[in-house]
């Protein structure tokens, strides 16, 4: 691994396990750790800025983009109604370069996709719900989706967590203190192996 370069942090997991509010928390603990932005195609939600949260554009731009492979991946969310999600190469590549941290939030399928793509500067780490019942009641509690969704996003549990084999490392968010405690441990983990293979 060239220790000069950059490291992505690949964050994913079932939704409604809270790993936003993990990585908000771990953001904040470590300043020198930047949000990675990736193109959509969903409309801007009122509290979201442009080129902060996301880079909002059309769908034919983003097809587009597909086209001049300008995306080291991407995928159409359909728990999003099919809009769809990337990551642009340009935008890692240069902040590899620059040595910078980047965390990414992705999808479980795009989250082991940028791994392959990027296997020596990358971390890619699974969030788990405690149980099945923990993510239906956090579901039901978010009240942001109907029980029909709810049951939807509970039947993929399975193959989601089989996936998330794929993952490097697992934490199980039952505690937020406990989870960025975790997180950090891999983050330091991490760092201690980069030196070690200088
Ligand atoms: P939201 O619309 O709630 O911001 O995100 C919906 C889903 O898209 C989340 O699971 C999020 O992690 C995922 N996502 C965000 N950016 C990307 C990306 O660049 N690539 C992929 N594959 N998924 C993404």
């Amino acid at each position: 691994m060239t220790s000069q370069k950059g490291r992505l942090i690949i964050v994913a997991g079932p939704s409604g396990t809270g790993k936003g509010t993990v990585e908000n928390a771990i953001m904040a603990k470590f300043p020198e750790i930047q949000f990675s932005v990736s193109v959509t195609t969903r409309p801007r939600r009122d509290y979201e800025i442009e080129g902060q949260h996301y880079f909002f554009i059309s769908k034919a731009d983003f097809l587009q983009r597909i086209e001049r492979d300008e995306l080291v991946e991407w995928q159409e969310v359909y728990s999003k109604n099919g809009h769809y999600y990337g990551t642009l190469r340009s935008y890692v590549d240069s902040a590899l370069e620059q040595g910078k941290q980047l965390l990414i939030d992705i999808d479980i399928k795009g989250g082991i996709n940028l791994k392959k793509a990027y296997p020596d500067h990358s971390v890619s780490i699974f969030i788990e719900p405690p149980s099945l019942e923990a993510l239906e009641q956090r579901l039901i509690n978010r009240n942001t989706d109907s029980p029909e969704q709810i049951r939807i996003r509970l039947d993929r549990m399975p193959e989601e967590m089989l996936l998330g084999k794929q993952f490097d490392y697992t934490i199980v968010n039952s505690e937020l203190n406990e989870a960025v405690n975790a997180f950090t441990e891999i983050l330091e983990n991490e760092m201690h192996q980069q030196q070690r293979s200088i």
